[in-house]
């Protein structure tokens, strides 16, 4: 399997560091708000990569965090705290806001068949944890204290911009224009480990002892936390959105580099956006598309699956209700096709056609590419398609493949049976047939047709289907 690693920006052959497992570690969302169709692209490409890894035969340990503290609405450390801002806005508890959300995030999963992660771990249920690690880059020389906060030194660390490869002037400027509350932060672009409960912070809810004093935790220090604990250090792959790159997983990766001074991960992946018109779907704007609303205008969540995965995960994608409608209809007529495959009297002793073998080569080729889905659809069409294979085959291949497409093929119901004339039809239809007798035959096909149902020659006979 080749990925694209965003650390070397090139497509490299996987190797995971133990045979025959992967840890795969995705950063989670934050609670204060139901998850927009852009994370959930996200989501959808990770869960791709999980399944393509058990496709190529791997044990997938995948482990993701859901930020159930307050962090702030900006990337960096200005800005307000997020669930803090949710909180108020619904006159709820931040923790009564986070359950609220995680319970929302984990339907939402649900519904477009991303298998949740082996675990689902709350940043506060790891506050020991976080403590440690910076208790471990004090004992290294990368973090420092002030009043106000503790702070890891980037200064110090070198190769800090080795997963965006800026320059650091660039982010210089960036963190120079953010609000700079703290005089004693020693460079604009340090950031926040720990928050002290002082001057703005001094009401804040959510807070924990720590040697530092009563405090909470930054953003970035529970994923490096979370990931150690639960996956150990390094390993194997690292995903997110390409938001992620320039500052949080950075960040991520200077803690956990400096703190244990070995690789985080070995592989980085980042997904493209969902963008609406040109720009990107952001859940602290004000207007943004959740799941629920695609439901509420009557669409299938595995259509909004199926747009998804209709594009390469690395290119951006344009979201729009005519598209989402396109991918509905596609999946109403695959899913037409699998019901009536399902419904036919299938001879499973059959051999398998030799072609049935080169799909599911094409198939697995795709995803080995870097994930390439919509070569993989592509594929279950032609199988759709293809005339020369059996029903048999046809089916089994593509419920193979729905292992990692995941659009519910499985669970689509056969097809109630044709009525009794439509059948009796059929039947004289195919005699016709075999005795060559084809304008009889194309006159009972039209009778067919008026009754509703159309007649298929497979290699295993005629079937009826509704129109
Ligand atoms: P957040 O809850 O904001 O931390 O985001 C959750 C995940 O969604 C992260 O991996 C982000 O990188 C990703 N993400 C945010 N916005 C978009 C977008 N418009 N399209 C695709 N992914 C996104
Ligand atoms: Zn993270």
């Amino acid at each position: 399997m080749r990925i694209f690693n965003t650390l070397t920006r090139k497509k490299e052959i996987f190797r995971p560091l133990k045979k025959g497992r992967v840890g795969l570690y995705t950063c989670g969302p934050t609670v204060y708000n139901y998850a927009h169709i852009g994370n959930l692209r996200t989501y959808i490409f990770e869960d791709v990569l999980e399944r393509a890894l058990e496709h190529e035969g791997y044990a997938v340990r995948r482990v993701m965090n859901v930020t159930d503290v307050g962090h702030l609405t900006s990337d960096a450390d200005a800005g307000e705290d997020k669930l803090e801002k949710g909180a108020k806005r619904e006159k709820k508890s931040p923790w009564d806001i986070a359950k609220f959300y995680t319970k929302a995030f984990i339907a939402d999963l649900g519904h477009l068949n991303i298998k949740k992660p082996d675990v689902l771990a709350p940043a506060t249920k790891f506050i020991p944890e976080q403590i440690k690690l910076i208790e471990q880059l004090f004992s290294r020389g990368y973090a420092y204290e002030t009043p106000r906060a503790i702070y890891f030194d980037v200064s110090k660390f070198k190769g800090y911009m080795r997963l965006s490869r800026q320059k650091l002037a660039e982010k210089s400027v960036r963190a120079r224009t953010e609000v700079v509350e703290d005089p004693q932060k020693r460079n604009p672009h340090d950031f926040a480990l720990w928050f002290k409960r002082v001057g703005r912070f001094k009401n804040h809810i959510m807070h924990w002892a720590s040697p530092w004093g009563v405090g909470f935790p930054g953003w970035h220090v529970e994923c490096s936390a979370i990931s150690s604990a639960l996956l150990g250090q390094p390993f194997d792959i690292h995903t997110g959105g390409i938001d992620h790159i320039a500052v949080h997983h950075t960040n991520e990766m200077a803690q956990s580099e400096g703190a244990y001074g070995r690789p985080l991960a070995k592989y980085w992946m980042h997904g493209e956006f969902l963008l609406m018109g040109k720009g990107k779907m952001a859940k602290s704007g004000s207007s943004f598309i959740t799941l629920a609303d695609i439901v509420k205008k009557g669409f299938d969540p595995l259509a909004y699956r199926l747009f998804v995965l209709g594009a390469h995960y690395r290119t951006p994608l344009t979201f729009s209700y005519e598209a989402l409608h396109a991918a509905e209809n596609a999946l109403a007529k695959m899913r037409r096709t699998v019901s009536m495959l399902k419904s036919e009297k299938i001879n499973k002793t059959r051999t398998p056609n030799s072609s049935s073998k080169i799909y599911m080569r094409k198939f697995s080729e795709a995803l080995a590419d870097d994930l390439n889905t919509p070569k993989a659809l592509a594929v279950l069409w032609n199988v759709l398609d293809d005339m020369a294979l059996s029903p048999h085959d046809k089916l089994s291949l593509v419920l193979s493949f729905d292992k990692v497409v995941a659009l519910g093929l499985k669970d689509i119901k056969k097809l109630p049976p044709a009525p009794l004339t439509v059948q009796k039809l059929a039947a004289e239809r195919e005699l016709y047939r075999r005795h060559k007798q084809f304008a009889q035959a194309d006159a009972l096909r039209v009778k067919i047709g008026a009754l509703g149902y159309s007649v298929e020659d497979t290699p295993e006979g005629p079937v009826v289907h509704p129109l």
